[in-house]
């Protein structure tokens, strides 16, 4: 009848809005609703609100494993409990299903907000039941504010991106966005982008610094520390850019091109003065994944004809928090071809003594935290006495001063390497600065 197709069509148009206007997946207004609301909060006078965008962190791996079915069901939940938890309309929304984005008026001071948001985070967090089996989901969070960190909608949602980018990364909960965190993110792709070209075009130099005999006063050997004059970027200090090479992977040419130069300068050093000089060579546990490490090293030996005992590779902790046992088995494998093996930082990682059990050292490098802390001398000694324990000799690192030069000696450490006793310089300085102590 007339009556009953009049009905449909209502039916059908009503169908038609919501699908208009919600994000399939989660059932959670979408992004179109966002951005009315969004122009709505910002016609207001004085509008003051935030946008924060959640994210679970490993649903690519439940969807990867799982498949779509479970990860989307996981995303409807997630939403329900966001929703349930800021009944008042306009919160929350969807932009493409793999977020919930909330939008927050605030009269609220900034630490109400935050503990607004850990609610929310917490709640959001808890497991997940499908058909029986619980999912642990965490989610991250990021913040951007209106008008503090801009009025545009786009830039407002990009930089809430930014900001959850950056929680991700950090393993922070929540991260408010701040021109720091932009700059930061920013400064780290253009490492990424100019990196690739610095090897080609020799923007690389090893600088060595020397390490003393603590008793003796000799210089024992030089750690290489790696510098990069950028051609767009200047100067780059490798805390800034280890860090990039590693998630890149690019450490693996860059640590095979340290590795070679370090040992042929050893080697023209050791001709030079007729001396039994060593070099330590850091290296990223990314390269210790490769396969071929162990023959790649002892390829460089053979080839600049530095004996293995003159070699330092120099590691930290994080081999073992990654609980990659071949890694430590491949180190343990050269060590058994007379590279010496160093423990670098030790002290501050987690499993300073796990790994202790499992890796062969030669060296204990006590962190220069521990040195330059004037309280630390009971540590210090402790790492001293532990290390000697295990047959390893012990570096003291950072060490800048008389004062800190004289606990060093008292504490019982084997070698000394700081500011007091030697700068990282490039070839020819040292050169000269071993020259001048002959
Ligand atoms: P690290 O291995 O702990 O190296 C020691 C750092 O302490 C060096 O910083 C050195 O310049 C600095 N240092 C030396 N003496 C003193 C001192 O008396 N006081 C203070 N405050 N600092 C001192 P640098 O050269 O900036 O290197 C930073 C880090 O970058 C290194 O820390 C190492 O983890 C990494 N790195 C450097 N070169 C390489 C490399 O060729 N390969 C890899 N994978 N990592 C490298
Ligand atoms: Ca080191
Ligand atoms: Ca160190």
């Amino acid at each position: 009848s007339l009556e009953q197709t009049a009905e449909e069509l209502r039916a059908q148009r009503e169908e038609n809005d919501r699908l208009a206007h919600e994000e399939p997946i989660t059932g959670l207004p979408n992004r179109l609703c966002l951005y009315e609301a969004f122009a709505k909060k910002a016609s207001c006078e004085n509008a003051r609100f935030s946008i924060a965008i959640f994210a679970p962190d490993n649903l690519a791996e439940i969807l990867a494993s799982y498949g779509s079915v479970l990860s989307d069901a996981i995303m409807r939940i997630l939403a329900q409990r966001l929703n349930a938890l800021f009944p008042e309309n306009n919160a929350c929304y969807s932009m493409t299903g793999t977020d919930l984005v909330l939008l927050l008026t605030m009269p609220l001071e900034e630490e109400r907000m935050r503990e607004e948001y850990l609610l929310a985070q917490k709640v959001v967090q808890q497991p997940v039941n499908v058909e029986g089996i619980e999912y642990y989901i965490s989610v991250s969070c990021g913040v951007a504010c209106y008008p503090k960190d801009g009025t545009d909608r786009e830039e407002l949602i990009m930089k809430a991106n930014l900001a959850l980018y950056q929680a991700k990364r950090t393993s922070e909960p929540f991260v408010f966005f701040s021109e720091q965190i932009s700059q930061k993110l920013h400064n780290r792709l253009l490492i990424r982008n100019a990196m690739p070209k610095a090897l080609a075009h020799k923007e690389f130099e090893l600088f060595f610094q020397p390490q003393i005999h603590s008793f003796q006063d000799r210089v024992t050997g030089f750690e290489a520390l790696l510098r990069w004059h950028s051609e767009e970027l200047g100067e780059v200090s490798p805390r800034d850019f280890i860090g990039v090479a590693e998630e890149s992977r690019m450490i693996l040419s860059i640590g095979a091109w340290v590795l070679m130069e370090a040992c042929a300068t050893l080697r023209k050093i050791n001709d030079r003065y007729q001396t039994q000089y060593y070099v330590a060579v850091n290296v990223s546990s990314v390269q210790l994944y490769s396969d071929d490490f162990v023959d790649r090293v002892l390829a460089v030996l053979t080839k600049t004809g530095v004996e293995p005992c003159l070699l330092e590779l120099e590691v930290t902790e994080s081999v073992l928090i990654n609980r990659e046992r071949r890694a430590i088995e491949k180190l343990n494998t050269l060590h058994q071809h007379g590279v010496r093996i160093a423990l670098d930082d030790f002290g501050t990682g987690y499993s300073s003594l796990s790994i202790l059990k499992d890796l062969k050292i030669n060296t204990l490098k006590i962190d220069k935290m521990f040195i330059q802390d004037p309280n630390a001398g009971v540590f210090t000694k402790m790492i001293v006495r532990l290390g000697h324990t295990l047959g390893a000799e012990i570096v003291a690192e950072g060490v800048e001063t008389e004062e800190q030069m004289r606990s060093i000696r008292r504490s019982g450490c084997d070698r000394v390497q700081g500011f007091f006793k030697g700068l990282p310089m490039p070839l020819d300085p040292l050169m000269r600065y071993l020259s001048a102590r002959d």
